[in-house]
C-alpha cells in the first residue's frame, strides 16, 4: 500500500478565515480564531491522518505590510510557507483580488510547488460574485485549482481534502500517526488565554499582550496552571484587571471554562500580570517569548 504525506502550508489575509478552516479539517479546535485582525502570530502544525495519507497543515500569521518588530517577526512566519511546501493553500474570500504584500504576491507567482486557492465564507456570497472571483485567480495563476469553500459552515472541506491528497507526493509519515500537532500543552493555554483577552479587550489591549505559562501540572483529578500575562505599560495592567479586579476575573474564568474542554479535566489556573516595557518592539523580548531566534 502506498502512502502519501506531505506539507500543506496555509497562507491568507487577516481574517479570511486560515485557523477556522485548519481547526474544521482536524474537527477539532487547535488554533485560536477572533474577528480581530492578527490573532495568529506562530506558526501553528496541525495534523491530520488517515490509513494511507498524513497531512500536516501550517497556520500561518496572516500576510501584512509590517510595522513594529513583532510584525516583522510574523511575516518572517508568513514567508517560511514558501520553505518546506509540498502544496500551498491560499485562502481568499469573495470578492478580494490580492494579497496584502505585494513582494508576498510575486513571490507566490515564481513558486513551483502545486497552488490550490481556497474562496472562503462563500455562506455569504452569491453565483456571481463567485464566479468572478474564480475567473479574476484563475487568470493570474492559470495552473491553480479553485475551489469554493465555507470552513464557518464545513462546506467544501471534503472536496478540498480530495484535491490536496492527490497533489501529496508519496512518502512515509513524517510524524506518529496519532499525533495532532507539533505544539506542546502550554503554547495552547497561552493561546486560549490570548483568545480571552482579544475577545473581551479593546483597542490596543489585546495586541500589547502576550501570555507564557511558568508552570502546568497534571495531577491526579486537576491540571495546575500558572501563566503570566506581559504588557507594555502599566495604564494596560490596569484596564486587564479592571474595576475590584472583575475584569481578570471574568477572563479568566473564560479560560478556565475553555481550558477544561480542551484537556477534558478540572483546571486551576492562577494569572499574574507583569510589565515589560515596549515587548512588541525589543528583540531580546521576541526572542524569549519565541518569535525570532
Ligand atoms: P484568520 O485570521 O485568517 O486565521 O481568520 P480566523 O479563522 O481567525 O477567522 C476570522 C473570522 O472569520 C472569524 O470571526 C471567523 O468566525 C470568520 N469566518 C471564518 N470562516 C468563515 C466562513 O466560512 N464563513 C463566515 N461567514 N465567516 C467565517
Ligand atoms: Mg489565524
Amino acid at each position: 500500500m502506498t502512502h502519501k504525506a506531505g506539507f500543506v502550508n496555509i497562507f491568507g489575509n487577516p481574517n479570511v478565515g486560515k485557523s477556522t478552516l485548519l481547526n474544521a479539517v482536524l474537527g477539532q479546535k487547535i488554533v485560536i480564531t477572533t474577528p480581530k485582525a492578527q490573532t495568529t502570530r506562530h506558526r501553528i502544525l496541525g495534523i491530520l491522518n488517515d490509513e494511507t495519507h498524513q497531512i500536516v497543515f501550517s497556520d500561518t500569521p496572516g500576510i501584512i505590510e509590517p510595522k513594529y518588530e513583532l510584525q516583522k517577526a510574523m511575516m518572517h512566519a508568513a514567508y517560511s510557507v514558501f520553505q518546506d511546501a509540498d502544496v500551498l493553500l491560499g485562502v481568499i474570500t469573495p470578492r478580494q483580488i490580492s494579497f496584502r504584500n505585494k513582494d508576498f504576491f510575486q513571490k507566490l507567482k515564481n513558486t513551483e510547488a502545486p497552488l490550490i486557492l481556497a474562496i472562503n465564507k462563500v455562506d455569504r456570497s452569491n453565483n456571481t460574485e463567485l464566479e468572478e472571483t474564480t475567473e479574476t485567480w484563475q487568470k493570474i495563476f492559470p495552473n491553480a485549482c479553485i475551489i469554493p469553500i465555507s470552513a464557518l459552515e464545513k462546506f467544501g472541506l471534503d472536496v478540498l481534502q480530495q484535491e490536496i491528497k492527490q497533489r501529496l507526493p508519496i512518502a512515509p509519515p513524517y510524524y506518529a500517526k496519532d499525533t495532532l500537532t507539533d505544539k506542546p500543552e502550554r503554547f495552547f493555554v497561552n493561546e486560549l488565554i490570548r483568545e480571552k483577552i482579544l475577545l473581551f479587550y479593546q483597542k490596543e489591549i489585546p495586541y500589547s499582550v502576550e501570555v507564557l505559562t511558568e508552570s502546568f501540572k497534571d495531577e491526579e483529578t486537576i491540571i495546575r496552571i500558572s501563566s503570566v500575562v506581559v504588557v507594555e505599560r502599566k495604564t494596560q495592567k490596569a484596564i486587564l484587571i479592571g474595576k475590584n479586579g472583575e475584569a481578570l476575573k471574568k477572563m479568566a474564568t473564560q479560560a478556565r471554562l475553555d481550558l477544561e474542554k480542551f484537556f477534558r479535566k478540572k483546571v486551576f489556573i492562577r494569572l499574574h500580570i507583569k510589565v515589560i516595557k515596549d515587548w512588541r518592539k525589543n528583540n531580546s523580548s521576541l526572542k524569549s517569548f519565541g518569535y525570532t531566534n
